[in-house]
């Protein structure tokens, strides 16, 4: 048996890809629904693998999973639009940040990348203002509950059951598997089972302790970094025709406010980094004057009474601020005496991108087990 904890995209993906394999297949979620947490709050946005160190599971599942997605929409019809992005430079201090970005996208297997001069930039994007910027044609945007439904619907179709309001509170080892402790309300149960795999986004460090990993010793800890977005006046949203971006700044949590287009291109923009110690999905209304401030430097279309407070979510992280680069953890435990119990820890962004390719590779690790 295969039980699955969490029912956001990864652990969807991750069942609809292990599913119908002669497998008894069970997903847990504790909300009463899938995607109720960071899957269903972020920018909806195929990305295409630039920024990410060469070589790490980001770049690798991005690239792959970019591709992937593309196919999927085309062949199941979930909704999509193939935006492209721009990433600009405002000031000639920022060229060559754009440089090196470029070479690291090139590195990382995005061969479609083109550097655009000041005059390219206007016959493409007129209102945008920019010195220089990195086109990116294969960047788009995906409608992330449609790509879950569609998950959920061929995991359901091969039989993987669902267990809603089922939160994981226990996990025993056991000599050939492990006893899962899980509480329905005032209820509480267990059951057997011989693969455990952690798609507890937020939680999953905690899904790890349970299962008695030091997760600060692992360097599993994570860290929550709030992602706010403002929505921009629709009489603006059609003023750009790419999501735009800046040049990010090193080590800040995020790559920087940008606008943010959904597939009937309504625009946002966001969504900024601070770290924060709760979960609390409420917009900080006065971060209104710093979105502006950030914006205007590229879109300076957008005025300050053009914005309004949206949505919020928040990123699992394994780096603190300032700290440098951590990847995905992605990984079987048996080195730590947990055959059977595969870990995801740390999965940001691009995780909603990396999301089929990543499923991919929790198979291969879980076919040495069955
Ligand atoms: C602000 C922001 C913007 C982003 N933008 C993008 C983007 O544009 N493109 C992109 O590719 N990626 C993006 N991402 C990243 C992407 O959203 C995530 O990588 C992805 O959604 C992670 O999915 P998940 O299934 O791991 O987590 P979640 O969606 O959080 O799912 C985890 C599930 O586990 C359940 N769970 C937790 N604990 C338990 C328990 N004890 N028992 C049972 N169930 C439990 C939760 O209820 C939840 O449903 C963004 C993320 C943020 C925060």
């Amino acid at each position: 048996m295969i039980t699955i904890i969490g029912a956001g995209v990864i652990g969807l993906a991750v069942a609809a890809q292990v599913a119908g394999e002669g497998h008894e297949v069970y997903v847990l979620e504790k909300n009463d629904s899938f995607g109720r947490e960071t899957s269903s709050r972020n920018s909806e946005t195929i990305h295409a693998g630039i920024y990410y160190e060469e070589g790490s599971l980001k770049a690798k599942t991005c690239v792959a999973g970019s591709a992937q997605l593309y196919q999927l929409c085309q062949q199941h019809g979930i909704p999509y639009r193939k935006t492209g992005k721009l990433i600009v430079a405002t000031d000639s201090g920022e060229v060559g940040r754009l440089e090196r970005l470029l070479q690291q996208g090139r590195r990382n297997g995005v061969e479609d990348l083109v550097m655009l001069s000041q005059r390219e930039i206007r016959a493409l994007e007129p209102n945008v203002a920019a010195e220089a910027a990195i086109l990116s044609p294969s960047t788009g945007v995906i409608d992330s509950y449609a790509l879950m439904r569609f998950f959920h619907g061929r995991a359901k179709e091969n039989g993987v059951e669902i267990a809603y309001r089922a939160e994981v509170v226990g996990i025993e080892r056991l000599s050939d598997g492990y006893r899962v402790e899980v509480k329905n309300g005032a209820a509480a149960h267990g059951f057997k089972t011989e693969v455990l795999v952690n798609c507890a986004g937020l939680h999953s460090d905690t899904i790890a302790q349970l299962a008695g990993i030091d997760i600060d010793k692992a360097g599993y800890r994570l860290r929550y970094c709030v992602g706010e977005y403002f929505s921009v006046n629709n009489r603006k949203s059609k003023m750009v025709g790419r999501l735009i971006y800046p040049v990010p700044e090193p080590h800040s949590g995020g790559v920087g406010i940008h606008t943010v287009l959904d597939v009937e291109g309504r625009m946002r923009l966001g969504p900024n980094a601070r770290f924060v110690d709760e979960i609390d999905y409420t917009v900080d209304e006065s971060q209104q004057r710093a979105f502006h401030h950030s914006a205007k430097r590229f879109l300076p279309f957008i005025k300050y009474e053009d914005l309004a407070p949206d949505t919020a979510g928040i990123r699992p992280k394994l780096q603190g601020l300032g700290e440098d680069f951590r990847d995905f953890v992605i990984k079987h435990e048996k080195e730590r005496g947990l055959p059977g119990f595969v870990n995801l820890i740390g999965i940001e962004s691009p995780g909603l991108t990396s999301s089929p390719a990543i499923a991919e590779y929790v198979e291969r690790l879980i076919s040495d087990v069955l």
